[in-house]
C-alpha cells in the first residue's frame, strides 16, 4: 500500500484580482471543509499571495507562488525571489512550468538553479516536466523527460530531492482539454520514480510524490489518481471553478 498521502495544486496562472482570489479561495475552504487524507495548495497570482496566505493561515489549504528567481535578491528588474514568496506566505514554488520554458526561455539548468534557490528559503519546489506532442510522436517521452529530470535535479542530494514534488506535465495536454489516459501518465510516473531511483536510491524514490497534470477535471481525475504512481494533481484551468475544484480534490482522497 501506498503511504504518499495525494496533493491537488490548483495554479491559477495570470487570472484573478486580489479580491476574486479572495473569493475563490473561500469558495474553496468553506466549500470543503475538510478534505481528507489530501494535502490541497492553491497557487494565486504574486499579487494576491499575501491576502490569500493570511486567510488561509488556519486552514488545511497551502499556498504556492507560480515562480521564483534564482538569486534571494539584486538587480532583477520584474523578479519576485523565494525569500520574498516565503516572507509574502508561500510554503511551496512551482518550477519550470511549461509556459516559463516556453514563454520565457527556461531551461532545466535555470530551472535547477529555481529548485535550489526555493530549497535554501525553505519552499518546497513542484517541479515540472512533460515533454511536446513532436517529441511524444517521435517515441522520445522517456528520453526528454530522463533529460529534464537529471537537467532539473543535478547537484542536488539524495535530501533535497526528498523535500520536492515533481509534476509530469504533457505540454500538449496542459489546457488544451486533452488529457493524458492514466494508462499513458501511468507509464510516465513509473518511469520517473524509476530515473530518481537509480540517481537518488530507492528511499528518495519511494516517498517521491509525483502530480499529474494537464487538463484535468472532475471527470478524468478519479481514474488518474488511482494508478499507483500518481500521488496528485497539478490543475490548471479547473482550479479556476470552486466546484470543479473541490470535485477533485474529493477523488483524489482515496487509499490505495
Ligand atoms: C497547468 O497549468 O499546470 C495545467 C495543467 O493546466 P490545465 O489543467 O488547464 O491543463
Amino acid at each position: 500500500m501506498s503511504v504518499r498521502t495525494k496533493i491537488i495544486a490548483g495554479n491559477w496562472k495570470m487570472n484573478k484580482t486580489i479580491e476574486e482570489s479572495l473569493e475563490l479561495v473561500k469558495q474553496i475552504h468553506y466549500g470543503l471543509n475538510w478534505p481528507g487524507e489530501v494535502d490541497v495548495i492553491v497557487a494565486p497570482p504574486f499579487t494576491a499571495i499575501r491576502e490569500v496566505a493570511s486567510f488561509l493561515k488556519d486552514s488545511y489549504i497551502h499556498v504556492a507562488v507560480q515562480n521564483i528567481h534564482w538569486e534571494d535578491k539584486g538587480a532583477f528588474t520584474g523578479e519576485i525571489s523565494a525569500p520574498m514568496a516565503k516572507n509574502a506566505g508561500a510554503d511551496f514554488a512551482i518550477v519550470g512550468h511549461s509556459e516559463r520554458r516556453k514563454y520565457f526561455g527556461e531551461t532545466d539548468e535555470i530551472i535547477n538553479k529555481k529548485i535550489k534557490a526555493g530549497l535554501r528559503n525553505s519552499l518546497i519546489p513542484i517541479v515540472c516536466v512533460g515533454e511536446t506532442l513532436e517529441e511524444r510522436d517521435a517515441g522520445k517521452v522517456e528520453e526528454v523527460i530522463k533529460t529534464q529530470i537529471e537537467g532539473c535535479l543535478n547537484g542536488l542530494s539524495s535530501e533535497d530531492v526528498s523535500k520536492i514534488v515533481i509534476a509530469y506535465e504533457p505540454v500538449w495536454a496542459i489546457g488544451t482539454g486533452k488529457t493524458a489516459s492514466p494508462q499513458q501518465a501511468e507509464e510516465v510516473h513509473a518511469q520517473i520514480r524509476s530515473i530518481v531511483e537509480r540517481k537518488f536510491g530507492e528511499n528518495v524514490s519511494n516517498s517521491l510524490k509525483i502530480l499529474y497534470g494537464g487538463s484535468v477535471t472532475p471527470s478524468t481525475s478519479k481514474e488518474l489518481m488511482a494508478q499507483e504512481n500518481i500521488d496528485g494533481a497539478l490543475v490548471g484551468g479547473a482550479s479556476l471553478k470552486a466546484q470543479d475544484f473541490i470535485e477533485i480534490i474529493k477523488s483524489a482522497n482515496i487509499i490505495k
